[in-house]
């Protein structure tokens, strides 16, 4: 007797196992300053808080439980990038500490600056739309772009630091950040 259904119960359980352990974990803080990005690999280098900013550090999101991604096994490469810390969490979609700060001093920096109220919102959610790979994103952060040429010294170098931090490893790229 065939049993498709457990087949693919099987073989999704095995994707997820693999998926699961090609991640090392990461430990990072409150600030998303990375402290490691394996700490399977390099546990003393695990700190209780952040040497660049004081905060306390944590390696998985209290929100879900979930340990936070950090050097990504490929088998057979070995990957000189930098470990992009997510911005959201995998398991549940929650926004990290991190996120949620940078988004909050963003919005505020825009909220300082000489727009129209309707254009200060409208930034306000570009803001937040930089964050996802999707359409909105890439012409989001071409508006960001525009808005911290012309935001004048004390907004523009300040939000763009927060882009640059928020925004994902595509759309920087584009945005040649
Ligand atoms: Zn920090
Ligand atoms: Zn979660």
């Amino acid at each position: 007797m065939s049993r498709p259904g457990a087949l693919r119960r099987t073989l999704t359980a095995m994707w997820n196992e693999r998926r699961e352990a090609s991640y090392r974990t990461a430990q990072v803080c409150q600030n998303g300053h990375l402290i490691t990005s394996a700490i399977e690999l390099s546990p003393e280098r695990q700190q209780k808080f952040c040497g660049k900013c004081g905060a306390s550090t944590l390696t998985t999101w209290l929100g879900c439980n979930s340990p936070i991604h950090g050097y990504h096994d490929s088998p057979g490469i070995v990957s000189m990038r930098a470990v992009d810390i997510d911005a959201y969490c995998y398991h549940c979609g929650a926004g990290y500490p991190w996120t949620v700060a940078r988004l909050e001093a963003g919005r505020e920096l825009i909220e300082l600056s000489n727009e129209e109220p309707s254009e200060k919102e409208s930034l306000k959610n570009d803001l937040t739309a930089v964050t996802t790979d999707t359409p909105k994103g890439k012409v989001a952060g071409l508006r960001l772009k525009r808005f911290i040429a012309k935001a004048g010294a004390e907004i523009g170098p300040p939000l763009r630091q927060i882009v640059v931090d928020v925004a994902t490893a595509t759309i920087k790229k584009d945005l040649g950040l």
